[in-house]
């Protein structure tokens, strides 16, 4: 109905009833390049329907609605009966299970599977992030829960199951199943060495009982955790499920739920074993770490991805507004300065696109030369792409002026989710340290990286000497510690700027490497050198609202 004091003009249209996928040059073409040609079109088709999905109306309402209904905590039934559950509103079932369904939880089973779950995750992300935290620990669980082929024979396949069952019922009764962790406790989340729940061994080989507690487990109605105790052998893995075989629940008390900055559709619980809590050991004892660690590697990949994702949605509604608001005579993306801010937001998240795709087709590469290039390039992009995620937000939201500070608008639930995938699955510093170690201790994944890099030298001056820089740090060995973020961050925006001289439009490779490699830019967005063809990276990153 018209309003009967003024005509509403002016104002864009939402960004509704297009495709996530096919609209994200970055993302398209990435995944063109690194998917086996036979099975290109199958791939594409998957991922149109995705991104279809994921930039419907309804997918778009159910990522308001879950995070305008945050998950409630019911310790207790009406008689008093200790239950620990949570309960959900439908739109989180509904993302999960249309998630699940798409084969998000499995990057294992397929060819190209890492390839087609990480693209499937950056643009199914962009729906509501806070759902893909149970997605992101089940897919991941499945390379930590090998070390026991016996648990994996049970798990793996309702884990990678394209299944949603929201019931607590046990392995056998179901068709699929969730997996989440539980390593952090209050003494320390960084330093899982520092843990005290106790595992005591029961009669029957590999069985145990838990004390204590875990300060931080999301997801908390998965069907099974891996969780970290020490056994008498040392930290150990274990695998813990929330319903025993015989249909009783396992001891499981959920205190309560973290009140979060962001994240708020998903619940993190604070949670207690209380010496009846059953679990079976994954791997052997004092070997947790080394087990879980499989598991946290996935995670961080996903991180890199799921920032990704928080970006180019963050992009994508700052670049619509400003094709559509009008401000001092003409729209704001012909207006220079504009452009020059969409233009570096744009560079920030095609760098981000492009440099998870890279890690993911090096998972699926599955060679040497990948492992150990993933060695050290997932920590590194850890590090730095979820570093870039809130100021991208925060820029983002400013595009949009007064409305990008209105909840309505979507921004401020990106800007609350940005700082998350820095700090779990280690924080920025721990991520910096375990680069550091990986050179100290891996000699081959710096090498790895060096040859990785090194096919793009040649292309761009810039680069050529970033690379030369980045070598003389390497080799001053003093005060690493305190150097290692500044050291991180060139290795990933070498890695950024390598991939992007071998892969993006010269435009978009121009202004990368003028700007995050050769210096020429300012501290804020919007910095970078206007003789460089801003229009041209900007076009590119426009979403097609019906494309
Ligand atoms: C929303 C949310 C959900 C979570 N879900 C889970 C979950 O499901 N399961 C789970 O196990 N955990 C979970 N976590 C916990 C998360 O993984 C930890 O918070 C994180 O690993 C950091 O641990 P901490 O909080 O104990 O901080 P600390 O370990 O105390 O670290 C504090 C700061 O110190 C830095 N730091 C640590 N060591 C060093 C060092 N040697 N040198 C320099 N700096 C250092 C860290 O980078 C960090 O910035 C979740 C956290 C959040 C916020």
């Amino acid at each position: 109905m018209a309003a009967s004091t003024h005509t509403v003009t002016n104002q864009p249209p939402p960004l509704v009833g297009y495709d996530v996928f096919a609209s994200d040059a970055a993302l398209t073409e990435a995944v063109a390049r690194s998917v086996d040609a036979t099975r290109l079109e199958e791939v594409r088709e998957e991922l149109t329907r995705l991104g279809q999905a994921a930039g419907s109306a309804h997918a778009q309402r159910w990522g308001e609605q879950a995070n305008t209904h945050p998950p409630v905590l019911r310790t207790h039934d009406r008689y008093g009966h200790r239950i620990d559950e949570v309960e959900f509103h439908p739109a989180w079932h509904r993302l999960l299970g249309h998630a699940v369904g798409a084969g998000l939880t499995d990057a294992w089973s397929r060819p190209d599977g890492h390839l087609r779950r990480t693209a499937g995750f950056l643009v199914w992300s962009q729906a509501e992030a806070g759902h893909t935290c149970p997605l992101s620990m089940t897919h991941a669980a499945v390379p930590a829960l090998r070390a026991d082929p016996e648990l994996a024979a049970e798990w793996e396949p309702l884990l990678t199951s394209q299944v949603y069952e929201r019931e607590l019922r046990p392995a056998a009764e179901k068709g699929g199943a969730l997996a989440g962790m539980a390593m952090t406790e209050k003494q320390g989340g960084s330093d899982v060495r520092a843990n005290t729940t106790r595992a005591e061994p029961l009669a029957a080989p590999g069985e145990y009982v838990l004390t204590g507690h875990k300060w931080f487990c999301s997801a908390p109605m998965s069907d099974v955790f891996l969780v970290l105790a020490q056994a008498p052998g040392g930290l150990t893995c274990f695998l813990l499920p929330r319903v025993l075989p015989d249909g009783t629940r396992n001891s499981f008390r959920i205190q309560r739920l973290k009140d979060k900055l962001g994240n708020r559709s998903n619940a993190s619980a604070e949670i207690e074993f209380d010496g009846r809590t059953w679990a079976r050991r994954v791997g052997e004892e004092g070997r947790g770490v080394a087990t879980i660690i499989e598991m946290v590697a996935a995670t961080r990949l996903d991180c890199v991805t799921g920032a990704a994702a928080v970006m180019r949605q963050a992009v994508a509604q700052a670049v619509h507004h400003c094709t559509y608001r009008e401000a001092f005579g003409g729209p704001l993306i012909d207006k220079p300065l504009m452009r020059n801010v969409l233009a570096d937001l744009a560079l920030e998240s095609e760098a981000a696109t492009t440099l998870a795709l890279r890690l993911a087709a090096a998972y699926d590469g599955g060679t040497e030369q990948d492992r150990h290039f993933l060695r050290l390039a997932v920590p590194a992009a850890k590090y730095w792409v979820t570093k870039r995620c809130t100021p991208v937000a925060a820029e983002a939201l400013e595009c949009l002026g007064g409305n990008g500070y209105v909840e309505e608008s979507g921004m401020p639930r990106l800007l609350r989710e940005a700082p998350l995938n820095s700090i779990w699955e280690g924080s920025g510093n721990v991520q910096a340290l375990d680069v550091l170690r990986a050179l100290q201790r891996e000699p081959a994944a710096l090498n790895a990286y060096l040859t990785e890099i090194g096919t793009a030298r040649g292309a761009d001056h810039r680069l050529d000497r970033a690379i030369k820089g980045l070598l003389t740090e390497l080799a001053d060995l003093e005060g690493l510690e305190a150097r290692a973020r500044r050291l991180v961050e060139r290795l990933a925006l070498v890695l950024q700027g390598s991939l992007l001289v071998r892969h993006a439009p010269p435009e978009v490779a121009d202004a990368f490497c003028a700007s995050r490699l050769g210096g020429d830019a300012g501290a804020a967005f919007g910095t970078l050198p206007h003789t460089l063809d801003l229009a041209a990276v900007v076009t590119r990153a426009r979403p097609v609202a019906g494309g």
